[in-house]
């Protein structure tokens, strides 16, 4: 490695880009013309934090870190997250250049992959709620919960606009219409607050450019087959408003448009999102996401050179990323990217370090760590489950429920942080169990109800009887993210819940259903049988959220993002002219219908 990083220029004269009262056009000037094609080529490259080493940053002189869902550092609390945070700053600040590394985790609801954070409402969750200004605020909190950490760039808002409830990523979209997506990137103010450089701002990124949602069958990764006329109005409007709110990065899209793979899309990334659009902040591709292009297992030079090309301007290649640079410099070298192509990455990479003020204040201010998961935190997730709630059915007025009551809780979604928080929640897959502190909506109901009130609580619903007034069933999907969350078993309820919702009404007693999932599922045949149904999304950590809008606290007010089909066969949405959805989207009762 001797000699790594290229001929340092003869006379670079003094470090304009050091000078912070300098326009961040002049420092990016002058940073860029001390580099070698080695410090250029580290900058446009992202690996895992599990395999690259903080002396490696150094050496290869590497622009950027993540931590993939779920990947933290041991033992996972905030200090740890500061200290791995700062351990990479620090090796990144020992290279020639003293260029800052910019560190990527999906915070995707809150901090998510941090236990003790606050967790939000899944996207889908906050687009029930119409709120852009709450959403703008959850985007505020999770910058501040990220503040503590050092971790300054947010692989969020995810944009999509989700077509088909078969696909296993629908919970990620604010809404199946392009309206919602688009009327929810206030979350980016939020996250990136009113110029990049404010103490608690983190770069935001608008993904999955583009057409995510719209493959064909709902396939995560799939093909989205569509003639441009329909991309453009259904898809790509997010990512018009997301760049208008000045989103630093834009993340590619796994999947491919009408046959094309989005990570070679040269028309779409290029042409459309830089040019037509007008973005200028830099484009970071999904993760392994060059292996995508050829449909084989790994990379090639071609691919790399295909998807710098494209447009894309920093690669997250986590695992093979020293093969990564090597191919780059080779395709550089034969003439195959142009040299100006890397520039322009470099350009828009270094732009937005420059305006995240990396370079003036590169460390976790760890003051902020106090408040990940604070009680003003805690209290803005609660308000947002509340609004998120949907009301669907309630026949004879059995909601809200009266302090006096004597209620019967059942269902494995009742009583369990993980269950109600989903995927993307302290591992990749998200999973069951008390996996951070929080609510549960037992937790809630209990509280709502009072010390004096009788709460009865069996998960499988063993022991009701018909002295109680009401049960309330607590039911829906377990944890899942990408490659586990598709399906295409026609949308049903898991059978153990279905069991569990008999045996109360076996009882006699009025049956409340609180549906704990990521979107719509296949529930026309039982609903007859249910007295109540409430869609409570993905709340997250605040279960307290739910019982206020079941005790009338606060009066549900969530309307459908999505349509909610009649039968599993109805997909992607509305499909089969005159078959009416069960309920159609922007449903939603309150108490007063
Ligand atoms: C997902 C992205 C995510 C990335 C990094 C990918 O598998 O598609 O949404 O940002 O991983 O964790």
């Amino acid at each position: 490695l001797a000699g790594y990083g290229g001929p340092v220029r003869a006379d670079p004269g003094p470090a304009r880009y050091l000078a912070p009262q300098l326009p961040v056009r002049d420092r990016v000037d002058d940073l860029l013309g001390r580099m070698s094609l080695d410090d250029k080529l580290g900058q446009m490259t992202q690996p895992e934090r599990r395999y690259v080493t903080p002396a490696e940053v150094t050496r290869y002189r590497i622009g950027s870190v993540l931590s993939s869902g779920g990947s933290a550092p041991e033992p996972n609390t905030p200090e740890s997250w500061a200290d791995m945070y700062d351990g990479y700053q620090k090796a990144a600040l020992a290279g020639p250049l003293r260029i800052p590394v910019m560190y990527g985790v999906d915070a995707v609801h809150g901090d998510n992959n941090m236990v003790g954070a606050t967790i939000f409402p899944h996207n889908i969750g906050l687009g029930a709620t119409r709120d852009p200004a709450l959403v703008r605020r959850i985007g505020a909190a999770t910058a501040e919960e990220m503040a503590g950490t050092g971790v300054d760039w947010n692989f969020a808002p995810c944009v999509c606009v989700a077509r088909d409830d078969r696909w296993g990523r629908t919970y990620e979209s604010f809404g199946e219409v392009p309206e919602l997506p688009s009327m929810m990137t206030t979350i980016i103010d939020g996250l990136q607050g009113d110029t990049l450089g404010g103490p608690t701002s983190v770069l935001a990124t608008a993904k999955h450019f583009v057409g995510d949602g719209g493959t064909e069958g709902g396939a995560d990764r799939g093909d989205t087959r569509l003639p441009e006329e329909g991309l453009r109005a259904v898809h790509l409007p997010p990512f018009r408003a997301a760049v208008e709110r000045g989103v630093g990065a834009v993340m590619v899209s796994y999947s491919s448009w009408n046959g094309l793979k989005m990570h070679q899309n040269r028309y779409l990334i290029t042409d459309v999102l830089k040019g037509e659009l007008g973005f200028t902040g830099f484009v970071v591709s999904d993760y392994n996401g060059i292996d995508e292009i050829d449909g084989k297992p790994g990379f090639t030079k071609d691919e790399v050179a295909a998807a710098v090309n494209a447009g894309i301007d920093m690669v997250m290649v986590p695992t093979e990323w020293r093969r990564f640079i090597g191919y780059l410099r080779d395709a550089v070298k034969d003439g195959d990217v142009p040299m100006s192509r890397v520039d322009d990455a470099n350009r828009r990479i270094l732009a937005k370090k420059f305006e995240l003020g990396l370079f003036e204040r590169p460390m976790a201010d760890r003051g902020y760590l106090r408040t990940i998961g604070s009680a003003a935190h805690r209290a803005l997730a609660r308000r947002a489950v509340a609004e998120s709630q949907v009301l669907l059915k309630n026949d004879d007025g059995v909601l809200p429920l009266d302090d006096g009551d004597r209620v019967f809780v059942a269902g494995r979604s009742a009583n369990d942080i993980g269950m109600q928080s989903g995927g993307w929640t302290i591992t990749w897959q998200g999973r069951p169990g008390p996996i951070t502190p929080g609510t549960t909506i037992l937790d809630g109901i209990r509280e709502a109800a009072g010390p004096d009130a009788t709460v009865a609580y069996a998960e499988d619903g063993a022991g009701v009887d018909s002295s109680y007034d009401v049960a309330i069933a607590v039911v829906g999907e377990t944890p899942y993210a990408e490659y586990h969350g598709d399906r295409t078993d026609g949308l049903g309820l898991d059978g153990a819940d279905l069991k569990t919702i008999d045996r109360l009404r076996a009882a006699g007693v009025p049956v409340v259903v609180l549906l704990v999932s990521g979107r719509p599922l296949d529930i026309a045949g039982n609903l007859p049988k249910w007295d109540a149904l409430v869609a409570s999304w993905l709340p997250g950590t605040e279960g307290e959220g739910v019982a206020d809008v079941l005790y009338g606290d606060a009066d549900p007010k969530g309307r459908l993002p999505v349509t909610w089909m009649r039968s599993g066969d109805q997909e992607p949405i509305n499909k089969g002219d005159g078959k009416k959805p069960l309920f159609p989207f922007g449903y939603g009762l309150t108490y007063d219908d």
